[in-house]
């Protein structure tokens, strides 16, 4: 079955292997999208998109950067005409406790998590309003909902939680305008992003606290965001959907 068939998918911070964006963008390719996929590296980014396929494009965008995350969606624009979906995925993070956070690195988790998903959206939201069509998947994390307690410090659960108000704010505001905006709450996903940073009793601690027992799949992630980004979720807007094992009930 093929839910993207035609649709043109922007996917930021994809280019890393074994990350969630990747996995996002190979399973929207599966889907019959054509898919962008930008991040910090051109050649990575460039390298990414080959192997799904020479009709897909790889860019280098800084998503902090408004300047950058406008001229890349001109440059798509001109390329395809349209842009169908965005999926704000670039992130970082830092196990650091609260008292220990460092003005640099409070900016540095802000901007790539909330400041990023604020410009890529600002970039795409006229010409989807302008269409009266498109769909926004914004990356927010468990650690939102439960502060922390996963990897990240305090400041990434702001920021995370910030991404949820700014995604049922877009939600609300471009409704009228048949733009759905949606958030995904990963919990503990085996990536990079964690790979080599957790201490063994960091990992059992997370692993006690999944009552499935195991960390996510990229894989997993990707599927929740296919569903928001295709017509299954037609009429689902301004909502946050958990993907992690049953570590947050609410
Ligand atoms: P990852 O480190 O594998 O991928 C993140 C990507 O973002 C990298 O390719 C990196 O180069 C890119 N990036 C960083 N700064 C950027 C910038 N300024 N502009 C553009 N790209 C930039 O991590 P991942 O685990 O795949 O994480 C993807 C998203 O999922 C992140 O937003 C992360 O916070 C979120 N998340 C991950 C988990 C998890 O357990 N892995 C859980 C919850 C949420």
């Amino acid at each position: 079955m093929s839910l993207l068939a035609g649709k043109f998918a922007v996917i930021t911070g994809a280019a890393s292997a074994n990350g969630l964006g990747q996995a996002t963008a190979r399973l929207f390719a599966e889907h019959g999208a054509t898919v962008a996929i930008l991040d910090l590296d051109q050649q990575a980014s460039e390298k990414a998109a080959q192997a799904l396929g020479n009709q897909h494009i790889g860019l280098a965008c800084d998503v902090t950067q408004k300047s950058v995350c406008l001229q890349v969606v001109e440059t798509l624009l001109a390329r395809w005409g349209q842009i169908d979906i965005l999926v704000n995925n670039a992130g970082i993070t830092q196990p650091v406790r609260l008292l220990d956070i460092e003005p640099a690195q409070y900016d540095a988790v802000l901007d790539v998590n909330l400041r990023g998903t604020l410009y890529m959206s600002q970039a795409v939201l006229p010409h989807m309003k302008q269409r009266q069509q498109g769909a926004i998947v914004n990356m927010s994390s468990v650690s939102a909902q439960r502060g922390g307690g996963v990897f990240g410090g305090p400041h990434y659960s702001a920021a995370k939680a910030g991404v949820l108000g700014l995604t049922k704010a877009m939600a609300r505001d471009f409704a009228a305008d048949n733009i759905r905006a949606n958030a995904v709450c990963p919990g503990f996903i085996a990536t990079d992003i964690t790979a080599g940073k957790m201490t063994d009793e960091m990992y059992s601690q997370v692993l006690n606290g999944i009552p499935m027992g195991r960390a996510g799949k990229a894989s997993e992630v990707a599927g929740c965001c296919l569903f928001l980004a295709s017509d299954l979720s037609a009429y689902v807007t301004g909502s946050e959907v958990d993907v992690n094992g049953g570590s947050l009930i609410h």
